[in-house]
């Protein structure tokens, strides 16, 4: 496979020297997944622009754009190799992932020259502003406000678990602009400028101890006319756009837990007892398992889901698996590691959409099964 002059191998091995260079220079920054714990930030955003000037970041995205113009294989070779070397493929999620592929799909040219330079440059970071207290999993009973002005609209209302927000320069925000349409259909996406009046942005602490997502309070923020993404009042399929693209990413996460697994396998010793072992013999199985359905559903939005709910079951199994392994030592002996894997299990089979949700996703959508009837009105 050749794109834009040069073969996927000899990609792939550019990326390979590159990654292992960077990893003992110590620039690489450790991979963290969907979200990034704050305490990275600089390091993340360093390690980004790094990749930038070196041609390895957004290769997919055309040139014009700060991308490398190259196919969809490549980027999927750079998110590998980033996670065999468990090193961060970009430093902000929601930017790369989420609000690229909604600007590279519904943007103007004028939007895309605007946001995707700065996003592929690592130089601004984004959030999404989609869930609110009472709109997670029914996410289109959304009601947060946008109020038409003669120069775009007016914010009012209530965003939560927005990850990241407190560092975002922008978000990617759902609000409803027309309260008499049917609940899918009044809702418009827009490209919020978090650095505006009218915004107050509350970081929530976890069990984690860290502060990775927060609350956002709109009260009369602005959004200028040029930036509403895709068309007015039809801003849903955007954001289903946005959460298949999220889907998926959260399932390329399998290299990462497979090698993981390996660890615990590595862990195993004369003194596992038989009923350890087959516990252990049965995460690593697994996590070859997740791998595989991975490799056959990169590529297809329709198995995001399956891939999702597999990668974020199995990583809360996988954790289980090793706490109960090394008994007390596990937290008593504070391998930070093993801690922080098992206190943040439990968020990934939520954020996202809960594990629920994509089971009903699988069952509707992929086996054809009726649709689940709506919950009783109380
Ligand atoms: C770590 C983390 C990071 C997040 N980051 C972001 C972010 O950056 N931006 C953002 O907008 N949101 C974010 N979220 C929010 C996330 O998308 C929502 O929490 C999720 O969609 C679930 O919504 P909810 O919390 O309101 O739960 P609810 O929708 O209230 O669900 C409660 C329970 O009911 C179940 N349930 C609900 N409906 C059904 C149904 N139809 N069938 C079966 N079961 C059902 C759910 O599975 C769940 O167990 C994040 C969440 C977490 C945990």
């Amino acid at each position: 496979m050749v794109s834009g002059g040069i073969s996927l191998e000899e990609f792939r091995a550019n990326a390979i020297q590159f990654l292992n260079r960077s990893s003992e220079a110590g620039v690489a920054c450790p991979g963290f997944g969907s979200i990034m714990p704050p305490r990275l930030h600089d390091r993340a955003k360093a390690w980004h622009q790094h990749m930038f000037a070196n041609g390895f970041a957004q290769v997919s995205w055309p040139t014009e754009f700060g991308g490398q113009g190259l196919g969809p294989e490549f980027r999927r070779a750079w998110i590998e190799e980033c996670a065999r070397r468990e090193i961060a493929p970009y430093f902000n999620f929601q930017g790369s992932a989420l609000t690229g592929g909604a600007l590279l799909r519904f943007g103007t040219d004028e939007q895309k020259r605007r946001y995707l330079p700065a996003i592929a440059a690592g130089t601004k970071l984004w959030c999404q502003l989609f869930s609110e207290p009472e709109s997670g999993s029914d996410l289109a009973s959304l009601r947060t406000q946008a109020t038409q002005t003669t120069d775009g609209w007016t914010i009012t209302g209530q965003k939560i678990w927005s990850s990241n927000a407190q560092m975002a320069d922008y978000g990617i925000l759902l609000a409803r602009t027309s309260p008499t349409e049917s609940k899918h259909r009044g809702i418009s996406f827009f490209l919020f400028d978090m650095s505006g009046r009218g915004v107050d942005v509350r970081p929530l602490k976890q069990m984690t101890g860290d502060h990775e997502f927060c609350e956002v309070f709109f009260d009369g923020a602005h959004v200028a006319q040029a930036d509403l993404l895709g068309p007015l009042h039809g801003g849903w399929s955007v954001a289903v756009s946005v959460l298949a693209d999220e889907r998926a990413e959260v399932g390329a996460a399998g290299i990462g837990l497979e090698k993981r697994t390996q660890r615990l396998v590595d862990k195993v010793n004369a003194r596992t007892s038989p009923t350890e072992r087959a516990r252990v013999l049965q995460a690593r199985t697994s996590a070859s398992a997740t791998r595989h359905l991975l490799d056959r559903s990169a590529g297809d939005p329709t198995l995001g889901p399956l891939a999702k709910l597999s990668v974020t079951e199995f990583a809360a199994m996988r954790t289980n698996t090793e706490l109960d392994l090394m008994g007390a030592a596990a937290v008593a002996g504070g391998n930070p590691e093993t801690i922080e894997s098992f206190l943040y299990a439990p968020g990934m089979r939520v954020a996202g959409g809960t594990s629920e949700i994509q089971k009903n996703l699988i069952a509707e959508r992929l086996l054809g099964l009726p649709r689940e009837p709506p919950p009783a009105k109380t």
